[in-house]
């Protein structure tokens, strides 16, 4: 080993010397790395999109391409029975020892149904439930074994046949896109021309900005970033929607088995960038971008759903205090008598009248503003002297 003499003339062995100089801390991305090795990663993604575009075959398509082809539980045969209602399905990949707990949740492809109003509504709950499971289990006891299921990912299609978005697309974003990452992409693109599918995705793109659709946003690099890696970046962002094809079967192309569509003028093969942008998509949600919706969803859309439950939750406590304040010092907190065969309004003006009794005996009050509301339940009773300027801000 590498020994060099030190100014008394001693030798010392490199590492030891090296023992004085750090403290040691250079190795924590290391402990860091073995750590998240050891626990697993989890994904979570779902497909929203009318039925019949192809959701439950891109997904067969994007993760169990050759590797996983033995995992029965996303059987092709099995998913051409329609989807219904919200499904789920959990596989643990593995991959040079990184083991990855991938969940798919499929959405019952809407467009099957008549009325067609609201389709987006089970879909905004599901993602809302698994927040709120998330948030009563971060704020019980067991914080340890949390089972984190909420939706990092929503790949919605966009139906090649139509021009843009329609606005049933357009709804079900702009309902969502406040709880979940969206990546918009444009369905079976096989059916489009090359550029069908550069107007198509100009259109939609300028439509999105139009509508104000919040779709996920790739993080801006970083201006020390290496050229390629900022054409990288150009590129994704211009893919935007991008387009895929999928396909459940293994077709031979120029002496390879790939997987891909046969047709009668030709092959078109699923994992070829020049026929769509299925790798580019892959390789964003599992190569580069996988942390970052995790972070977007934990840092953004569960931070704002945490933010309003909070809110609701303080404000009700605030109304609930603030009525029993004012009740009590109303002089109401006593039972008023319903009186038999007086309707509900009577009971109301009873309380109205005692309430104007309070008012006037009690000089200090401030109310001007509570006139306004003078149906308001709340309002009937007069506020506590000093009270009324108290604002509330939760
Ligand atoms: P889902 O209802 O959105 O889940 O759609 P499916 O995955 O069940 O697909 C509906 C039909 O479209 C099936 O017959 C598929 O073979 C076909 N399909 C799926 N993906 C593609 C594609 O990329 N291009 C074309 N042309 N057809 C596709």
């Amino acid at each position: 080993s590498d020994r060099h003499t030190s100014w008394d003339g001693t030798e010392l062995v490199n590492d030891r010397d090296q023992d004085k100089e750090y403290v040691g801390f250079a190795t924590l991305p290391n402990q860091v790395h073995r750590k998240s090795v050891k626990k697993g990663f989890d994904f979570t993604l779902m497909v929203a999109g009318e039925s019949g575009l192809g959701k439950s075959t891109l997904v067969n398509s994007l993760f169990l391409t050759d590797l996983y082809k033995d995992r029965k539980l996303l059987n092709a045969e099995e998913r051409i029975t329609q989807t219904v209602e919200i499904t789920k399905h959990t596989v643990d990949i593995e991959e040079k020892g990184v083991k990855l707990k991938l969940t798919i949740v499929d959405t019952p492809g809407f467009g099957d149904a008549v009325n067609n109003t609201e389709c987006w509504k089970s879909v905004a709950d599901y993602i809302d439930q698994q927040f709120e499971q998330y948030f009563r289990d971060e704020s019980g006891l067991n914080r340890k074994n949390i089972q984190d299921n909420r939706v990092h990912c929503c790949l919605y299609f966009i139906s090649p046949f139509g021009h843009g978005l329609r606005p049933l697309d357009v709804e079900f974003m702009k309902a969502l896109h406040e709880k979940v990452n969206i990546v918009p992409v444009l369905a079976k693109a096989d059916t489009l021309t090359p550029s069908e599918v550069k107007k198509k995705k100009i259109k939609i793109r300028e439509e999105i900005e139009q509508y104000g659709i919040k779709i996920y946003q790739f993080p801006d690099c970083d201006s020390d970033e290496d050229e390629e890696f900022k054409q990288q970046d150009l590129e994704l962002k211009e893919s935007i929607p991008f387009a895929v094809i999928g396909s459940n079967t293994v077709v031979e192309a120029k002496g390879k088995r790939v997987r891909g569509r046969l047709y009668p003028w030709g092959i078109v093969e699923v994992e070829n960038s020049a026929h769509c942008d299925f790798v580019k998509l892959r390789n964003m949600l599992v190569r580069t971008h996988m942390q970052d919706l995790k972070d977007v969803t934990r840092e953004t859309h569960y931070e704002n759903y945490r933010a309003q439950c909070i809110q609701s939750m303080t404000r009700m406590v605030v109304k609930e205090r603030n009525r029993n304040k004012l009740t009590r010092e109303s002089g109401t907190d006593f039972p008023i008598p319903v009186v038999p065969g007086v309707s509900e309004s009577e009971t109301e003006k009873l309380i109205r009248e005692k309430d104007e009794e309070v008012r006037h005996a009690d000089h200090e009050l401030e109310s001007h503003h509570q006139h306004d509301h003078d149906h308001d339940h709340v309002s009937l009773l007069a506020p506590s002297p000093g009270y009324s300027g108290v604002e509330i801000n939760v």
